[in-house]
């Protein structure tokens, strides 16, 4: 029979991934709720010119990625390809920025029709935080740190370079782009195809191309840093020096843009350090004009999102996975398999155990099964011991089997535990 197959650029999440997508998860929810950043979860579907207009015509999201479609009742949907957006419309939509804090995290999926490889998928998770209607480059530096911290938590700092870099304000990126058009006219026959497009419709994305010939001839472009007024000048240093005292390192790439005219000052991305095609882990900055393009409000933001997928490649390199104990549970009489559902809900405080119950066969093929499923140990509740209101545990790692008191299975449990770690 022909395997059944995933729809192309999806994949499913099993068994060790599994494991540390929760870890992600996890540690980067904890570290968001130290700092105060309410959980949002915006739908998958929204209309389409949410992204149409907030990631831009030309966009290669938009232009080709999307996977857009009209409904049964002619609605112009989109499955989101970011979260950012959604996260931004649903601030004014429930008017959550006439409250106070207005810090937010999300996760889950996003929706890109890419050509896969590794490292890209159509269907990927991300995780991100968004932090809305604080101008000060100290909101950058908060959500920098708590990018950094991630990285930290997650054992994968080595692995990462932080890349930062400022785009100016519009006037500064305005001024600097007419010199970048000028600088890249005289070789416009020579750039790479999706140069030439973008040197008309975003030169701002050249800086970013990958293609060598279009590397060599940008190597002596003019640079942002020396296009920035005095107030775009200000907010990086002040960026700069707080993430020197704060002991983040950094790396600074005059190359790092973000092409749409709602971005505007920091953009900053953690890097895997191995030279391969999809090494950007995280992606951030901020984007003081796009909760107006979406909604005409004038509030500013900054956020990154991280591929939660491109993560777990690194993850898996640092942290291993911490199994809990497996304690398999069968009664020897069908009649008490009751029982057994109760013995669980005394057991549900028990964080470090995973409970298997085991139906049918004779006690042997339990037996069997209980060891199959690498169990540490076996309760068993027979006739006689339901009784005397006991129950047996047979210890696999020492094969001592031992009589236990109904009530206390509980606190032997932990104590066994202790005793193993
Ligand atoms: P890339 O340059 O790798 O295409 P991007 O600029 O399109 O990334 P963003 O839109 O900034 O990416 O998304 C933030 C992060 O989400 C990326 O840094 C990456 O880790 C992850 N990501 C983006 N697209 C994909 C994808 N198709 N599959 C898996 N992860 C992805
Ligand atoms: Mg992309």
């Amino acid at each position: 029979m022909s395997k059944i197959k995933t729809v192309k650029g999806t994949h499913d999440i099993l068994e060790e991934d599994s494991y540390f997508f929760d870890e992600v998860i996890s540690k980067a929810t904890s570290l968001c709720k130290l700092l105060d950043y309410k959980k949002i979860q915006t739908p998958i579907l929204e209309f389409s010119n949410l992204f149409s207009k907030t990631l831009g015509l030309s966009s290669d999201v938009v232009s080709k990625e999307m996977f857009a479609f009209i409904d049964q009742g002619g609605e112009h949907l989109t499955l989101r390809p970011e979260g950012t957006a959604p996260v931004a419309r649903a601030l004014v939509s429930n008017s959550l920025h006439e409250k106070q804090n207005q810090k937010f995290f999300y996760y889950g999926p996003m929706f890109r029709r890419e050509k896969p490889q590794a490292g890209r998928l159509r269907q990927f998770n991300q995780f991100g935080v968004e932090y809305f209607n604080q101008p000060s480059f100290l909101c950058d530096i908060e959500v920098i740190f708590l990018a950094n911290k991630l990285m930290n938590e997650l054992n994968i700092s080595e692995y990462v370079n932080l890349e930062i870099n400022t785009i100016g304000n519009f006037n500064s990126r305005k001024k600097y782009q007419e010199k970048l058009i000028q600088y890249l006219h005289p070789y416009r026959n020579e750039l790479s195809d999706q140069s030439k497009k973008r040197l008309i419709k975003n030169p701002l994305r050249i800086l970013d191309s990958k293609n060598e010939t279009d590397k060599k001839i940008l190597s002596q472009a003019p640079r942002i840093g020396d296009f920035l007024d005095k107030e775009s000048q200000i907010f990086y240093e002040g960026l700069k020096e707080l993430l020197v005292k704060l002991k983040v390192r950094f790396i600074e790439n005059s190359k790092l843009v973000r092409g749409l005219d709602y971005y505007n000052h920091s953009v900053f991305e953690f890097i895997s350090k191995e030279e391969k095609a999809q090494n950007t882990v995280l992606a951030g900055g901020r984007y003081d004009g796009l909760v107006e393009t979406i909604t005409g409000k004038d509030i500013c933001g900054v956020g990154w999102a991280l591929g939660i997928e491109r993560i777990i490649l690194m993850v898996k390199k640092k942290l291993s996975v911490k199994n809990k104990i497996i304690i398999s549970i069968f009664s020897t009489s069908d009649n008490l398999n009751h029982e057994i559902f109760k013995i669980i809900s005394d057991l549900k405080d028990l964080k470090f155990i995973s409970l298997n119950i085991i139906y049918g066969g004779n006690l042997k093929k339990k037996f069997v099964k209980a060891n199959k499923l690498k169990s540490s140990g076996c309760i068993i509740l027979g006739e006689d011991e339901y009784k005397k209101k006991e129950l047996i545990y047979k210890d696999f790692i020492t094969g001592n089997q031992l009589i236990i008191k109904g009530s206390s299975i509980k606190e032997f449990l932990q104590k066994e535990h202790f005793k193993n770690e």
